[in-house]
This record gives C-alpha cells, structure tokens and sequence, in this order.
C-alpha cells in the first residue's frame, strides 16, 4: 500500500488539512537512507497545540541538526481525521515523510498535562503498536517520554520504555547514541534498556517493582538488574552554551502560540507551594542578555514572525530584564516587531517596565494574585501583598490600560468562605481603583475577568500531601461565589475550570501502576484529547474506573501522611522530600518562606548544579 498517496486522498475530506500535510517552512526533510536513527516526536494533541509549544521546537532542531538523526513531528489527528485514517487503515505517520511512525527506531512523546495519557495510548494504537510495553516484546519502535508529568510517571509505566527525568537537551543525545550503537551492535531490546537504566535521566519502569500494603499505600518500591535505586533528572547546567534552535518551523494553520519565542531562564525563585514547575524545573538558571538578544533576532529573521515573547516561568525575576529590553526594544521596534512578556509577577511590574513593553503592547493585562485573602496568599507562599497588587493595577490603568484578567485558584488547603468571598472582594477593589484614578483612560470603563481553577495538589510540591476538594465541594464554592459576585459588581466576570477535569487531573498527577489499567480501559471506552471539553466526556472514565475496581477518591481526595510512600518517592528531582514537608508544615501555619535571591531556603536542587544557584 502506498501510504503517502492514501494520506493525499483522504486529505481534502478533513477539516484544516494543512495540520496534517507537512512542508512548513522551515521542516527539515532528509534522506531516509543517510541516517541512523529515525525518531518521531509525537505531541499527544492537535497540531496547533504542539505547534506552539518550545521544548518541541528545541528538541526537533536539536535531534535535526545531527547529521545521523531524522526528528519527524506528529500530532493527534483530530476525530474526521482519526476515523478515516481508520477507516482506510493509514498508520499514524510522521509530517515530514509520510512513513509510517511504527517503522521508525524512536517513538517520543512528550507529557505535557495529565489529560493527554489515552491520547498517547490512541497514538500508539493508530501508529499499529500494540499500547502495552510487554507486549511489544523485544520489537522496535522504542517508546519515550518525556516533560513534566514524568516527574510521576507511573500512570503510563506500563505503556512506555523509558521516562526521560529532566531536560531533553542534556540527556537526548546520550539515548539517540546508545539506539544507534545498540542497532549497530545487534544488542537486544533488554540488554538496550538495561543500559539506558543506567544513563543519568532516563528511568526504565520495567525495572522496578511495586509492592503493596492492604491498606492500599506503596509498601516498597525495588530495583532489578542493577538499575539505580533512585534515578535522577539531568540538567543543564550552563545555559548559554545549551543548544537554541536558531529558526522554527513555521505552521501553516494558526498555532496557540503563533509566534518566536526566547527562553530568558529556567527554574522559578518563588516557591508557590501549589506550583509544580516552580519546583521540578529547579535548580534557577538564567542565559545572558547577549546569548537571548542573538537567538531573538535569528529567529525574528528565519521565520518572519512579527511577534517574539521572551518565555519562562516568571519572566519578570530575570535579573537583567531591563538591560536585555534595552537591546531589543531597538530591533523589534524598527522591524515592527512586538515584544511579549507573558509571565510578569504582579510585584515585579516597575514603571520603567511597564513603560517599556507599553511601547509595544497596549491589551489586556494578566496578573496572578492566585488567592484572595492575605491568609490564603502567605499558605501558599504567594509572597504578594493587596497593596501591591492595587498598586501595579494602578500603574497599568494610567498606562492606559482598562481590562484587567485575575488568576485565582479555589480550593487550596486551609480554604474558609472568607477567603472565597476575598477572590470578589479584590476583584471589586480593582473595579473601584479604577474609578477612583482622575488619569485614568477617558471614555472607556473597566473590564475586570476573574478566571478561577481548582486547586489540584501535584507531585513534588509542599502540597503533594494534601486533599483535593471533592468534585460537590468544588462545586458549592462556584455557586456561593457566583451569588456573592452577582450581589457585589456588574463589572466583574468570573470564568471558571470544569471540576471533573481538575479531580482526573488529581487521580493522574499522584497516581500510581495501578492506574495503568484505568487509563487503558478508558482509552478503550472512547477517550482521546480530553483536554478539549468538545471530546471529553466524564462518563467513559466513570466507567472504566468501575471496571478496573479503583476509586479516584483514594488517590485525589486523600492526605497522605509524610511517612506515606508516595509514587514516585524513588525518583531524585532535586527537590527533597524533607524540605518539601518543611514548607507544607509552615504552610498549615500561614507561614512564607522568601524568594531564592533573599534567602536560599535549602531546597536540595542545587546539588543538580554542583554549586550555589545565584
Ligand atoms: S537550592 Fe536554594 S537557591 Fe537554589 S532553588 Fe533551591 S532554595 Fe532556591
């Protein structure tokens, strides 16, 4: 069967066919027959999605630009897609080549959020693999993945090889040499995942064993054939030497993100104690103005991009932020070029600043107070006090600037009605800010949008030991916010996240093997891409939790004591456990711990460094 020419048939019967015909600028096709190594990155979401997400863009041109190496992309077909590809039985196939992905060596994916699991097993089962790990048996494609949900990988242990731990770019090429080497040599699939057990950052599942107490918590976690007993992430260690891919392929259907993208720095100084990234991306890192100025302008000309965001976790803590503004403002602002801060801390908004991104930016503004109260905010370690907030607010309308967006979370540990009611209270001190300002914009009222998520507690923070508020509890504090806004302020707006996402987010994020078979059952039920609310449907996973006898509840809505084995306990990201209970200990005491640059609070991650992070 030739499959590119099946591909070709079927592509006018689809909805926006150009996420599936490759050819973008800046692709990169080889000649199959000159490398050794065959690798699809698979993002288990829809092109436009993964097309906007960097790790992809790094690692793409990163595995690319190795002569011995061919990185194709894949993407989730969607559902018109999906069904004729199966319908004319057409494998999943890379963009570049149109070959088949399951004749391919490597098979990546990259774990961005815990909806995309049955997403990768439907990958697998439309690449024609079987989903199972035991089941391939000794046959290639190996199967990869890596980003931060393996930071707890064991929902998908039984589904994939190798976890990558940590940064791709350090430990990708040491996996892609040992593929090729293990080709070469004829060594087999095992002998290969032996060896791979014992490359700093790479984690082979099928080497571990799991045991169980009755009360159903982790009794011992054991390692076999010599793999380590603790595997740890690799990172990078000196960010302006790591490889930056100096064009991106540019899409052809409209991307989330449509736009270039320069990374400032790595790991978060803050310590929110709800923030996942804020701790597993640790130890901070930050590249130099030069090196960030240099990949900016290469990117802006290879793809003609007339929009470039200056990436990170808080954009706004790179310490030489206004000297790299003042190399780039020049450039951007002659070739017409926006510049975007998307992560700016609300307290690190200075007037010069907000004068300089001003410049060229003039929508709405995001700021992330996450909580209410000032109680609620010192609990999670928000280190922002209502003054500040008001006050960068302030900064802003006289700017120019009239809508305002506000990140809460709802259900965080310790939660009363008084901090619920605080989220509108804030929200209506802005509204009246406004109001009260003579300079502020003429003509125009304000526009203040309260988005709301449910707290989920995940590995690897202060609160992976808490409770997560049942779905009904999640439910009653909406409804009493929504009446307590309604009877406040016809100028706030509060959009709020589906709680039964958030409670299967809690199941995935600290679950463990056992969660394997639900998974599999409700990939088997129908499930694929529910992260998108048009494809998710609650009641496929209801039932394959019925099926496979587990309740959700012991796993979300459950705290677990310190001593408790968690999941992924045996796995070293930096972070330790003892400094991750000290900071929940203070948190039930409504005690902040200060940033990084103030005080290193001896969170263990600099041993990854090898010397002090600042
Ligand atoms: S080791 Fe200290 S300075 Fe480094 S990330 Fe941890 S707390 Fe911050």
């Amino acid at each position: 069967m030739n499959w590119k020419l099946e591909v070709e048939k079927i592509l006018p019967r689809v909805q926006k066919p150009a996420r599936y015909a490759g050819g973008e600028l800046n692709s990169v096709v080889k000649d199959p027959a000159g490398v050794s190594l065959r690798f699809a990155f698979c993002f288990p979401d829809l092109y436009e999605v993964g097309m906007s997400h960097l790790g992809m863009k790094i690692l793409y041109a990163q595995a690319n630009e190795r002569p011995d190496t061919w990185c194709e992309r894949v993407f989730a077909p969607d559902a018109d897609m999906e069904a004729l590809m199966r319908e004319r039985g057409i494998p999943l196939f890379g963009l570049e080549s149109r070959d088949p992905i399951r004749e391919f060596d490597l098979i990546g994916f990259t774990l961005q959020y815990e909806m995309s699991f049955t997403t990768v097993l439907n990958m697998l089962d439309l690449a024609g693999l079987p989903v199972r790990s035991a089941q391939r048996g000794a046959a290639f494609p190996l199967v990869v993945a890596g980003g931060p949900c393996t930071c707890n990988p064991e929902p998908l242990a039984d589904f994939v090889d190798i976890f990558v731990l940590g940064e791709g770019e350090e430990v990708n090429p040491e996996l892609y040499d040992l593929i090729i080497a293990a080709k070469k040599e004829g060594i087999s699939k095992g002998e290969l995942l032996r060896r791979a057990s014992l490359i700093q950052g790479l984690y082979v599942p099928s080497l571990y064993d799991v045991s169980y107490k009755e009360d159903g918590t982790i009794a011992a976690v054991t390692a076999r054939e010599g793999a380590p007993a603790r595997p740890a992430k690799r990172i990078i260690r000196d960010m302006d030497g790591v490889f930056y891919p100096q064009n991106f392929v540019v899409p052809f259907v409209e991307a989330v993100h449509d736009r270039a993208m320069v990374e400032v720095l790595r790991g978060c100084i803050r310590g929110c104690r709800f923030c996942q990234a804020g701790f597993i991306y640790r130890p901070f890192r930050e590249k130099s103005p030069q090196v960030i100025d240099r990949d900016g302008r290469s990117l802006c000309e290879t793809t003609g991009y007339d929009e470039i965001s200056l990436s990170s976790l808080s954009t706004s803590d790179y310490s030489r932020l206004e000297e790299l503004l003042d190399k780039m403002l020049p450039w951007s602002e002659k070739g017409s070029i926006n510049l975007s801060l998307p992560s700016l801390r609300i307290d690190g908004f200075s007037p010069k600043l907000l004068e300089q991104i001003a410049k060229v930016r003039k929508s709405g503004l995001t700021f992330a107070p996450e909580a209410g109260t000032q109680r609620m905010r010192d609990v999670i370690n928000k280190n922002i006090t209502e003054e500040e907030i008001l006050s960068t607010c302030r900064t802003a309308f006289e700017g120019g600037y009239c809508a305002v967006k506000l990140y809460f979370m709802i259900g965080l540990p310790t939660e009363t009605e008084k901090d619920i009611e605080g989220i509108v209270d804030l929200a209506q001190k802005v509204v009246d800010l406004f109001y009260s300002l003579p300079d502020r914009p003429r003509g125009k009222g304000v526009a203040v949008t309260v988005s709301l998520a449910s707290f989920v507690p995940k590995p690897f923070t202060p609160f992976q030991y808490e409770p997560q508020d049942t779905e009904e509890m999640l439910r009653e504090k909406q409804h009493h916010m929504i009446s307590y806004v309604a009877s406040k302020s016809k100028k706030i707006r509060i959009n709020y996240h589906e709680s039964k996402t958030s409670h299967l987010e809690a199941v995935l994020a600290r679950g463990d093997r056992r969660l394997c078979a639900v998974v599999e059952q409700a990939w088997k039920n129908g499930c694929r891409l529910d992260g998108w609310s048009e494809h998710f449907d609650h009641q496929r996973w209801v039932d394959a939790f019925a099926a496979c006898h587990v309740d959700g509840g012991f796993y979300a809505n459950r705290t677990r004591p310190y001593d408790e084995i968690l999941p992924w306990d045996h796995l070293d990201y930096g972070v330790t456990k003892s400094f991750l209970t000290r900071e929940n200990q203070k948190a039930h005491c409504d005690a902040t711990t200060p940033n990084c640059r103030l005080q290193c609070s001896g969170c263990g991650a600099n041993k990854l460094l090898g010397r002090a992070c600042l």
